[in-house]
């Protein structure tokens, strides 16, 4: 294999720039050119992982096949990539630090001083290199994430600085992503927190190669040429990226202004064709001409950020384009549903998804809204404490269990028909200790899920600590819930369907995680489809 090329990207200016929708819009466009592509995530705080995070602070956690909790933006390369990711292209601070910590101990460093310079910057190399070494692709974009400034982020721009040196100027390029704000009462586009933001980067020793200019205005070759001047970049890598309606029409207004051209020529890598994205084109086509819409509810309690959810509303985008369905997504908070009033706040929707969740608050919003679902006959997807919550309100309102509940809701419940995994009990630390990641499900053939996959074995991830209680079981199937997916190694409930329903699923893991552009999730297909019929 040739020479491993790595592209690092990095911001300025202000963060939400949409650095990641960039990396993943690049390397898409490497994809496009023939090239196999991975990217990374270097995340400067000192959590191991965004496991343990609020989604309040960052949003939803999400999950790769091999278990890794990872930040939203690794949700973005998948989609947009249709490759999954792994543990690898994850790497926080907390895990540099830890990694480092545990060699100190071990007595790894032979009596040295441990010091952020070489041994923390070492390590952060290592993290990069070794996706390269993996011998599985041409190129490997890593996202830097903060702003270049922070102080937290330092050392990985100092670790980039180094590779740039040590692997070799076309081996290595650095695209900075800025801001250019327009300023209505002049009517002028300005350049200079652009300039101060590549000054700032220069400190560090670092001269970008290419530079991506966020703009709510088009911008004029004058701007473009004074920022290439004044910045030291060719003309022709200064590229210009402007508001659009979706985030997939990304890469085609990143192809427009030649991003993937200016790359390419920085890492002279050989040319092996034109950009090829007709299945890319058509996905834009089917989004943006819809023959009908329909209108779904999202029932959570992290509505007021829709970050928490962001791989829910990104698998309706992919559903609703491979229906040819516009999908209006109301956000619905759990809290604010109740015994008399959720027929009104639920009347009118097409379909209803109850989403994954953790702990107590919302949850009787979230059961009668499965209960408003069931009852109905509306499309339902219950995911993970969706899915757990449909269970519970079978369990009350048609097994006439009183009481029945999750032992993550009430532990001394007379119907546990949730309940802690054995293998949870004993687990003490929350971090990265719930069953997550890829796990086979065997499915029933006949049924609504059978139908959706055309298969009887999948694997899907999983993020939870609680599971279908199968002491009742034989309870639920002779009542007309039907576990319609197990986990054949643990006999674990994964799927779980009612019968005679219009379409009325829960699972206990995310199909949200995999759902990409190109390769729709059945379930999200096919729930809907449900919502239009
Ligand atoms: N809290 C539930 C559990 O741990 C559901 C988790 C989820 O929705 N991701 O099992």
């Amino acid at each position: 294999m040739a020479e491993v090329k790595y592209v690092f990207v990095t911001g300025g200016v202000t963060s939400s720039l949409g650095k990641g929708i960039v990396s993943a819009s690049l390397a898409k466009l490497l994809q496009s050119r023939g090239y196999s592509v991975t990217i990374q995530k270097l995340d400067p705080y000192i959590n191991i992982d965004p496991g343990t995070l609020n989604p309040y602070e960052h949003g939803e956690c999400y999950v790769t096949l091999d278990g890794a909790e990872t930040d939203l933006d690794l949700g973005h390369y998948e989609r947009f990539l249709n490759v999954p990711t792994s543990q690898a292209n994850s790497v926080t601070t907390g895990k540099i630090y830890q990694t480092v910590i545990n060699k100190e101990r071990k007595g790894d460093y032979l009596g040295k001083t441990v010091q952020v310079i070489p041994h923390i910057t070492d390590e952060i190399k290592k993290r990069i290199k070794q996706l390269g070494q993996s011998n599985k692709f041409d190129i490997i974009l890593t996202e830097i994430g903060g702003t270049v400034g922070d102080i937290e982020s330092l050392p990985y721009i100092e670790s980039v600085r180094q590779l740039k040196w040590e692997l070799g100027y076309q081996n290595c390029i650095v695209v900075h992503l800025t801001l250019v704000p327009f300023l209505s009462a002049t009517g002028e586009s300005k350049t200079k927190p652009t300039q101060h933001s590549v000054k700032e980067l220069l400190e560090t020793g670092i001269q970008p190669d290419v530079l991506v200019l966020r703009t709510e205005k088009p911008l004029n070759t004058d701007i473009k040429r004074k920022v290439a001047l004044f910045c030291n970049v060719e003309e022709n890598a200064v590229i210009e990226s402007v508001d659009v309606s979706t985030i997939y029409e990304v890469p085609m207004k990143m192809l427009e202004q030649g991003l993937d051209k200016a790359v390419v020529k920085k890492l002279a890598l050989p040319v092996k064709h034109e950009p090829d994205l007709s299945e890319w084109r058509a996905f834009l086509d089917k989004l943006k001409n819809p023959k009908h819409s329909v209108t779904v509810g999202i029932v959570g309690k992290y509505v007021e950020l829709p970050d928490a959810y962001k791989s829910i509303i990104e698998s309706f985008v992919h559903a609703g384009a491979a229906n040819e369905c516009e999908i209006e997504i109301k956000y619905i908070h759990s809290e604010e549903i109740n015994e008399s009033n959720t027929a009104s706040v639920l009347q009118g929707l097409n379909g209803i998804l109850v989403a994954p969740g953790f702990g107590s608050r919302g949850i009787e919003g979230k059961i009668l809204a499965a209960r408003y679902a069931r009852e109905n006959n509306i499309p339902f997807l219950g995911i993970c404490l969706g899915m757990q919550c449909a269970v519970i309100e079978f369990a009350r309102n048609v097994l006439n269990f009183e009481g029945a509940d999750s032992t993550e809701i009430n532990h001394k419940t007379k119907y546990p028909v949730i309940d802690i995994m054995e293998e949870q009990k004993s687990v003490i630390n929350s971090g990265g200790t719930m069953r997550l990641g890829g796990y086979k499900c065997i499915i029933t053939k006949g049924s609504k899920a059978y139908e959706a996959y055309g298969t009887t074995e999948i694997v899907e991830r999983h993020r939870h600590r609680y599971e279908f209680n199968n002491k009742y079981l034989d309870d639920f199937r002779r009542h007309g819930m039907d576990p319609v997916g197990i986990n054949p190694e643990s006999g674990l409930v994964e799927i779980i369907e009612l019968t005679g329903h219009k379409w009325f699923a829960g699972v206990q893991f995310h199909p949200e995680y995999s759902s990409t552009a190109l390769n729709p999730h059945p379930l999200f297909v096919s729930f809907v489809k449900a919502c239009t019929v």
